[in-house]
């Protein structure tokens, strides 16, 4: 069954007292209507890539969002600039010795301080918190996007190792609580959009499409070679360096084909990838009479952002548009899977479900940093990968501790092969 998260009618009056949580006041209109106050938005990883995207939409939307809360793990100045720009009611510093170099004065009036995930697990949770932005990276997003999810938020989700580690359970939790959650990665949010021209029933294929990243047409001979500098420099996206090594790897379209599977509901065969080196053309959707319907738009992670604000209405907003005076090529081609093998773990994961997501992503996670301190080569990241994959001990419906026992157990095998 596919869930494209249609309007939700929200109750005019606050209060869900089942869940503690006031469900006030992100109904449909208060993203649009400039009589409404501004919709209070939470950026945990707000120094990111995607953080200061989401401060950049926050910034230009002529005061219908407002930055309520600012997380992150230890940038302390850029924090404290943000924090000066957009007067929030919260700042997190996750890192507690980082937090300490914060003296008194340093954050502006009215703007209090708070430190450590449990801190902002739990103020994720505050009914004064409309939105939430979940854009921090890797599995340490896990716990606040469940804590958001927990307490029925809307949750704008950039974090896409969330749901490749524990898909099913977020995605049973949030039909419990009565969270919404609405992609930010670009492909996610064009699949979203297209989704909405035909019925779950009528919905033939899904196609992720795909950069190719900087390593498209690099000699296959030579891969081992490739630097962490080579792979930071991605030709069409601006992104934190995980994911930019992700994307070289095309490990990224291999979390977000198991990012696609739960979000959407979609069973792993329906879903393919292209590769579209323009990133003009987001995802697309074919339906069962053959009509392919795409989501297009420039490079610039501005506009889903802005989608999963404002959804289910569109705003007018700062990011990039098409050039309709400029002749526009568009390329597809399928993914050249001897050079790419990460691509298939991910449709093999999706396939599997079960611990197969967690552990993909913890040995990927462990195995990125291993080659950007250049303990491992390139080409280690999916041999690795592939081999914890492999020896897991897989489980079908695990639990979240188990998910995290997993985990744990994932990164360490990949240390080891980092020694070997
Ligand atoms: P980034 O490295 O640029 O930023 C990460 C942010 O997370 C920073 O603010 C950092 O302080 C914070 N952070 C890191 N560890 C933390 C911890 N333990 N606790 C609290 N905060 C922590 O990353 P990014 O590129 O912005 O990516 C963020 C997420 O969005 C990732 O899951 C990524 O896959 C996803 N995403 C990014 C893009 C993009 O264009 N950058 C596109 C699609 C999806
Ligand atoms: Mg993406």
């Amino acid at each position: 069954m596919f869930a494209i998260h249609p309007a939700k009618p929200m109750p005019p009056t606050p209060s869900d007292p089942s869940r503690g949580v006031s469900r006030f006041p992100f109904t449909e209109h208060s993203a649009t209507d400039p009589q409404a106050r501004p919709l209070r938005v939470a950026v945990l990883g707000s120094t990111g890539s995607i953080g200061t995207s989401t401060l950049d939409v926050i910034e230009s939307s002529a005061g219908r969002f407002q930055a309520w809360l600012l997380a992150a793990h230890r940038s302390v100045e850029s924090l404290v600039a943000q924090a000066k720009r957009l007067k929030p009611a919260w700042v997190v510093v996750v890192d507690e010795q980082a937090a300490a170099q914060l003296g008194p004065g340093s954050l502006p009036p009215g703007t209090r301080l708070a430190v450590g995930a449990d801190a902002l697990e739990v103020l994720v949770q505050d009914p004064a918190a409309d939105r939430i932005v979940s854009a921090i990276v890797g599995a340490a997003g896990l716990r606040s996007t469940w804590a958001a999810v927990e307490a029925g938020k809307t949750v704008a989700l950039a974090n896409k190792e969330t749901l490749v580690m524990a898909g099913p359970l977020v995605m049973r939790l949030a039909a419990r609580t009565g969270a919404t959650i609405l992609p930010v990665d670009s492909e996610h949010s064009a699949i979203h959009q297209a989704l909405c021209s035909g019925r779950p029933e009528e919905v033939q294929r899904i196609v992720l499409t795909a950069s190719g990243g900087p390593f498209r047409t690099r000699a296959a001979e030579s891969f081992a070679d490739i630097t962490p500098a080579e792979a930071l420099r991605h030709p069409t996206w601006s992104m934190g360096p995980k994911i930019t090594v992700d994307s070289a790897t095309m490990m990224n379209k291999a979390l977000e084909l198991i990012e696609a599977r739960w979000l959407f509901g979609v069973p792993a065969d329906k879903l393919t990838v292209m590769v579209h080196p323009q990133s003009i053309v987001h995802s697309l959707v074919e339906f069962i009479d053959g009509s392919v319907i795409a989501q297009l738009s420039p490079p610039d992670m501005r506009l889903p952002i802005q989608y999963a604000l404002t959804y289910p209405t569109r705003t007018t907003g700062p990011a990039r548009r098409l050039d309709f005076s400029q002749t526009m090529t568009l390329e597809f081609e399928p993914p050249d899977a001897s050079r790419f093998p990460a691509v298939r773990l991910g449709h093999e994961a999706a396939a599997r479900g079960g611990t197969a997501g967690a552990v993909l992503n913890a040995a990927n996670e462990e195995a990125v940093a291993g080659f950007l301190a250049e303990r491992l080569r390139f080409t280690d990241i999916a041999d690795a990968c592939a081999k914890v994959l492999d020896e897991h001990p897989f489980e079908a419906e695990p639990t979240l501790e188990e998910i995290r026992r997993l985990d744990a157990w994932a990164r360490l095998e990949v240390t080891k092969w980092s020694v070997a």
